[in-house]
C-alpha cells in the first residue's frame, strides 16, 4: 500500500488548498513540518506548520530529526522522522506537501510507500495572478517564488503523476481516485 502521497508544485498551483480539502473528505492527516518562515496571519502553529526559529531548526537536524529538509524561498522547511513508521505500521495514509527536492528525498526514502503529485497551474502568468490575489508575499517574494516555476518544472517528471490545476472540482477528483487506488495496493 502507498502510504504516503507525496504533492510538490509551485507556489499557487493550488496544491494547499486541495490537500485542507481531501484531508477532511478521505479524513487522512497532513504532515505537520518545521519551518523557520514567518507565521501568516490565517495560520496555527501546530496545525499548518510548527513554527520555529533557526537556532531550533539547526538542533532538530543535529538531533537528526528530520527525514529531509531543504531551503525554499529563503526559508527552512523539515519533514519530521518521527511517526513516518506508524503509517505503514498501522496501514494509514498521509498527505505530505513538499517541494519538489523533498518529495525526491522522500521516494528515494520509502519507495514502496510513496505515491507522488505533481501538480502545475495552467500557465505561469495564471500562476503569478493567483499569487498577487493571494497577497501573502512582497512583489520581490512573488518574483523568487516565480523563478523557481522553471526549476520545479524540469524535474516533475521524476512524479508518478503529473496534474494541471486547471480546474479545481476536476483534480479534486482526480488526486481522490489517485489515493483511493493507492490505498487498494495499485
Ligand atoms: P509555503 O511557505 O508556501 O508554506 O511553502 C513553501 C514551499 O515549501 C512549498 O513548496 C511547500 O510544499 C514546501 N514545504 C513545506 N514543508 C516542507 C518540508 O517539510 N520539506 C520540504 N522539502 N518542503 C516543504
Amino acid at each position: 500500500m502507498k502510504n504516503f502521497i507525496v504533492i510538490s508544485g509551485s507556489s499557487g498551483s493550488g496544491k494547499t488548498t486541495l490537500i485542507e480539502l481531501l484531508s477532511r473528505d478521505l479524513n487522512i492527516s497532513i504532515s505537520v513540518s518545521s519551518t523557520t518562515r514567518a507565521k501568516r496571519e490565517y495560520e496555527v502553529d501546530g496545525v499548518h506548520y510548527n513554527f520555529i526559529t533557526k537556532n531550533e531548526f539547526d538542533d532538530l537536524i543535529t538531533k537528526n530529526e528530520f527525514l529531509e529538509y531543504e531551503n525554499v524561498h529563503g526559508d527552512w522547511y523539515g519533514t519530521p522522522k518521527k511517526g513516518l513508521q506508524d503509517y505503514i505500521d498501522s496501514n494509514l495514509q498521509l498527505f505530505l506537501e513538499l517541494d519538489v527536492r523533498g518529495a525526491i528525498s522522500l521516494m528515494k526514502f520509502y519507495p514502496k510507500n510513496t505515491t507522488s503529485i505533481f501538480l502545475s497551474p495552467p500557465n505561469i502568468e495564471e500562476l503569478r495572478s493567483r499569487l498577487i490575489k493571494r497577497s501573502t508575499e512582497t512583489s520581490e517574494q512573488i518574483e523568487t517564488r516565480l523563478g523557481r516555476f522553471q526549476v520545479e518544472d524540469n524535474l516533475k517528471k521524476e512524479f508518478d503523476y503529473n496534474l494541471i490545476n486547471d480546474n479545481f472540482e476536476t483534480t479534486f477528483e482526480v488526486i481522490k481516485k489517485i489515493v483511493l487506488n493507492c490505498k487498494l495496493g495499485e
